[in-house]
């Protein structure tokens, strides 16, 4: 349960005063709902109102507050022009002005014959001092309050500053007093201050330098987030450990059998992950561990070895992969070897039903299915194994921490290999990742070739498209990657139909089409006819991205390529270049590239290496491209930036560390206080799988 303490951090937004129910809206899709997230809205900018000239002294341009006497109302002749208030002071004149001006109003605010203290931008018009729509008018009693250095934040459409502002200065005034969860000493060394004063000091900046990620108060707060974050996978990681593993002992029989049954020798690094992984399955605790590598580096065949090895210890495996295509798929590539060696193999994805879904629920029940290929469904379903030893995940960054917390929390007493093709830079790794061990595959099989990577103007499609005849004549085949328009699935589907319409009238009888509205049916028939050169050009939405093996395909074609990001780009273009034959992948673009986009496809041109471009692709959103983290599956933070405070991140993840050993159950002061610290990141599900305390 959440402590009481945090209550009023998570009353609705709508709860401030000043705010009603249409401003909360507006918020709550900018920020979120709770008086907590808009603590998290933090400023962009600032307006310092501090300079307090006499109107003589005013310099045009420049933001000033300024004691004027009002003088005379100047209503406009005709509702075109603005309603004018000239106002003054012993050293000069300055008019108000203001366009589309409620006179009742302004007669109100600024009557004449009194003093009146005004804030916003000097401007010069026709040889006067002006200020257009003053910021604000207050009397002298506000003085001290308006002359003061102003916070700037993002806004939305239907929100504007001014009720921002209170909304944020409420939600200060209503945030308490916390433990203190920080260790005294650390925060000393970075004199950094208390949480409720670092919040009002990042919500109060002075200077430019107080917006920076590395001022005082901000980076005390994106390590609260980080601990937060941290601590809560260890937990997580802990809980995992704690529960005995087995100790696997495999014979090598069939491990021995598959290894001659292939067509190649194992890489390096294809080795080393497997001692790796077969130490951790021999070892007594449970293995969670990560198997990264570029598509096509060969992790399916390390994963099936792993699989093997527990199979010769007595116990059944599962292969997990995020969609009903990759299911398919793993299950065509594994299904040879696995029925050569002798062992029975099933898949089950949602889409199995009755006689043959029973069947393969006796099989995993009894025992007799060794290996079973699937979706979640595996997981969720009411399925019970005999004796599940190794549970491999292909993750290929669909599934989240979150979902690895749902699976663990599941109680599957398996071994669990996550594979993912999106190689993670290691700081990263150390953050979203911290919950597992990690092996990775660096060097490709022997016999890729190096893909061509070319960038072409949209204009140029005709030209792409005749090249396209003459590879076709030769026998290639080729993806055709739509564009992701918007969100919507709709039009990205538009995108794909039509294009798809326009290359079959050009290629009739040639071209398929898959996208994610289909049924698991029609993606299975159109994978299928391409992968049997029935088509020969298969046009597709992103679905394609998750990991489909065809090996004839030698050409990507990737439309609106300036809308994809770096690693999503890496991801496509790895589909092409994984047979023998030499591949090629045209970027089309739609000019003028951004500064951003022309750096990615420039690396794209020139590296295929997957783990130098996680990192420029990290660069990159450090030079403020926020590509969606959802699709990336790196972790979103509210305060923490993943670049600028990567220092901060390595120092949490020691410090959660540290601190579970030390304090396991969080029962001791500190550990309290880091309890309400997780519940003020909503680690909520985590918290409840402590020991109470
Ligand atoms: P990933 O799952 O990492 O995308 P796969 O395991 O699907 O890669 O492997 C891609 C292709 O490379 C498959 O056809 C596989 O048989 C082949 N392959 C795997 N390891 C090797 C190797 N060591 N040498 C040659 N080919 C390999
Ligand atoms: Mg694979």
């Amino acid at each position: 349960m959440r402590p009481e303490i945090l209550f009023p951090l998570f009353a609705s937004v709508a709860s401030l005063t000043g705010i009603g129910p249409r401003l909360a809206q507006a918020i709550g899709k900018m920020a979120g709902s709770h008086v907590a997230d808009i603590l998290w809205h933090l400023p962009t900018g600032l307006i310092d109102r501090r300079f307090a000239p006499k109107i003589g002294e005013a310099i045009p341009g420049a933001i000033a507050t300024i004691t004027v006497k009002v003088d005379i109302h100047q209503p406009p002749r005709i509702p075109r022009l603005p309603y004018k208030v000239l106002c003054s002071d012993e050293t000069g004149e300055l008019d108000l002005v203001f366009f589309h001006a409620r006179q009742d109003y302004l007669d109100r605010i600024l009557p004449i014959g009194q003093e009146r203290i005004v804030s916003g931008k000097i401007e010069e018009f026709q040889g006067r001092l002006q200020i257009t729509h003053p910021d604000h008018v207050v009397e002298r009693s506000e003085l001290e309050t308006l002359q003061t250095v102003e916070p700037t934040y993002r806004l939305t459409a239907g929100l504007t500053s001014k009720p921002l502002l209170r909304a944020i200065r409420g939600a200060l005034e209503r945030a308490p007093d916390l433990p203190e969860w920080q260790d005294a000493a650390w925060l000393r060394k970075n004199q950094w201050p208390g949480w409720r004063d670092a919040l009002q000091s990042v919500h109060a900046p002075q200077s430019e330098a107080d917006l920076a990620p590395e001022a005082v108060a901000r980076r005390r707060l994106a390590y609260d987030e980080l601990l937060a974050d941290q601590l809560a996978l260890s937990i997580v990681r802990v809980n995992q450990r704690a529960r005995p593993g087995r100790c696997f002992a495999p014979t090598g029989e069939l491990t021995a059998k598959a290894l001659a049954a292939l067509p190649f020798f194992l890489t390096p690094s294809q080795e080393t992950a497997l001692a790796e992984i077969g130490a951790d399955m021999a070892a007594p605790v449970r293995m969670l561990r990560i198997l990264q590598g570029d598509v096509g580096s060969g992790k399916t065949i390390v994963a099936l070895l792993a699989m093997l090895q527990a199979i010769e210890a007595g116990s059944q495996t599962a292969l997990m992969a995020p969609t009903e295509v990759l299911a398919r798929q793993h299950f065509a590539t594994i299904e040879p070897l696995a029925r050569g060696i002798g062992l029975t193999i099933a898949i089950l994805t949602g889409r199995d039903k009755g006689k043959a879904r029973a069947a393969v629920l006796d099989g995993l029940k009894s025992g007799d299915i060794a290996i079973v290929v699937g979706t979640h469904a595996l997981f969720q379903e009411e399925i019970a194994f005999a004796d599940l030893g190794l549970a491999v995940v292909d993750e290929q960054h669909r599934f989240g921490v979150h979902q690895r917390l749902m699976l663990a929390s599941k109680g599957a007493a398996a071994d669990m290999l996550v594979m993912t093709a999106t190689p993670i830079p290691r700081t990263l790794m150390l953050c979203a990742y911290s919950d597992l061990d990690s092996s990775r595959l660096t060097d490709k099989p022997a016999g890729r070739q190096p893909i061509d990577t070319r960038a072409l103007p949209l204009s140029r499609i005709e030209d792409v498209v005749t090249r396209l005849e003459t590879a076709l004549a030769g026998g290639a085949r080729v993806f055709w990657v739509c564009p992701l328009v918007d969100e919507s699935e709709v039009s990205d589907l538009a995108a794909a139909t039509d294009r798809h319409a326009a290359l079959e009238a050009r290629f009739p009888g040639q071209v398929g089409l898959i996208h994610g509205q289909m049924s698991g049916t029609a993606k299975d028939k159109a994978m299928a006819a391409f992968s049997a050169g029935h088509t020969r050009i298969l046009v597709a939405t992103t679905v394609i991205e998750v990991g489909v093996d065809v090996p004839e395909a030698t050409i990507m074609v990737i439309e609106h390529a300036e809308r994809f990001g770096l690693a999503q780009l890496h991801q496509l273009r790895g589909r092409v270049g994984r047979g023998e034959r030499a591949s090629s992948c045209l970027l089309l673009y739609a000019p003028p590239l951004t500064e951003t986009a022309s750096a990615r496809i420039k690396i794209l041109r020139e590296t295929n290496d997957g783990f130098r471009i996680a990192e420029e692709d990290l660069r990159l959103r450090g030079a403020g491209e926020l590509l969606g983290t959802r699709q990336s599956g790196l972790p979103a933070f509210r305060i923490a930036d993943i670049v600028q405070h990567r220092d901060l991140m390595l120092v949490a993840r020691d410090d959660a560390r540290l601190i579970l050993d030390r304090d396991p159950g969080l029962a001791t002061p500190r550990g309290q206080a880091l309890r309400v610290l997780l519940y003020l990141f909503e680690k909520d599900a985590v918290v409840q799988t402590l020991r109470s305390g």
